[in-house]
């Protein structure tokens, strides 16, 4: 069984405080949104534009990492649009007419969020080709000699589409996105304000080095920084005066098992399994899991990401590498 995580990027719907506070944390305009400069620019550009035709907004894909803020973004981008936000998501779509009812009512400038849109069944996908290229969607009545297919019009819209693959996303959907943009990793010091807003927000005082403390353990994802600091939080509370300083963010990190680069025990479980069994060969992605326990596509987006960029693991067209910068975090080298 995976091992339960604080540095987990899952938003655990299941659990309605967490989504509640998840959600009262959640920035509304540009201005809130901290980092993600470029992504911004290009975005309030294709807005006024938009704006100024009084045409909707061209069909947008976000793509990277879970936890950087990209459904966070589809409700800036509706706030700023003035546009009515829905939201869903791929798995949850389970038949095309689900999707032709979600379309058909719709309004016109309203904006359709379709989280893990790579998950979309095949079926479903394809009504979407239509309904985003002109507008149209194409529905077969009835079945067998007396079916026919009818053409309905729909409002206009605009779908923002979330993914953390893009390589997952069939071709003729991708191309349907007009703009298609990367959020990238936050910098520390984009991660500590984005902590020290949230503690604001959460009227918990938090001293600066702290908050840095904080940002340097939290795998550059808002997501992630926002969890700690609850949990943090929570430790101050029960362990001190409420107040968040160096000693107590150190001391519940410590009790977090999380270390100085932001891993945490599951980490660093894979890397140790990896190294134990296989050493300087390539493991293949499902070989990984099996020994983790958890499904490969766990370790596609929520584990490798963050362990490339810290160059932990190298992808080879073998299979994953661990290289020897993990090798001397984990201590299964001598430093030379
Ligand atoms: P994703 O959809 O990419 O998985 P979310 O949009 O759900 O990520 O973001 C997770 C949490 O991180 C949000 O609740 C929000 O509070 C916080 N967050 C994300 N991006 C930012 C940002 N740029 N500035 C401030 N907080 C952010």
């Amino acid at each position: 069984m995976a091992i339960e995580r604080v540095i987990d990027t899952n938003l655990h719907e299941e659990d309605p405080e967490e989504e509640a506070v998840e959600f009262s944390l959640r920035p509304t305009t540009f201005d809130e949104y901290i980092g993600q400069t470029r992504l911004k620019t290009n975005l309030k550009l294709a807005i006024e534009a938009a704006k100024k035709r009084g045409d909707v907004l061209d069909h947008i894909l976000l793509y990277g990492p879970p936890g950087l803020g990209k459904t966070t973004m589809a409700g800036v981008i509706a706030h700023e649009m003035n546009a009515n936000l829905r939201v869903t998501s791929g798995p949850s779509i389970e038949k095309a007419g689900d999707l032709a009812s979600i379309l058909t009512n719709l309004a016109d400038g309203d904006v359709l969020f379709i989280d893990e849109i790579h998950r979309l069944r095949r079926a479903v996908e394809e009504i979407l080709y239509s309904a985003m290229e002109d507008y149209k969607l194409d529905i077969v009545i009835g079945k067998g000699p007396a079916a026919r297919s009818v053409r309905l019009d729909l409002p206009h819209f605009t779908i923002i589409g979330a993914t953390t693959r893009t390589g997952a996303l069939a071709a003729p959907l991708r191309d349907r996105f007009g703009h298609q943009f990367r959020l990238e990793y936050y910098g520390d010091e984009d991660i500590q304000k984005i902590i020290e807003r949230s503690a604001r927000l959460l009227e918990s005082k938090i001293e600066p080095e702290a908050a840095q403390l904080l940002a340097t353990r939290s795998r550059l994802t808002p997501r992630i920084a926002n969890r700690l600091l609850k949990r943090v939080r929570d430790y101050a509370d029960v362990n001190g005066d409420g107040i968040i300083d160096t000693v107590t963010a150190k001391a519940a990190l410590t009790m977090l098992e999380v270390d100085d680069l932001g891993l945490d025990p599951a980490d660093r479980n894979m890397l140790t399994l990896m190294i134990e069994n296989y050493g300087d060969r390539p493991v293949g992605l499902t070989t990984i899991a099996a020994l983790t326990g958890d499904e490969p596509s766990t370790i596609e987006d929520f584990y490798e990401p963050y362990l490339m960029q810290l160059g932990m693991i190298e992808r080879t067209p073998r299979g994953r590498l661990v290289t020897l910068k993990a090798k001397k975090h984990l201590g299964k080298v001598r430093e030379s």
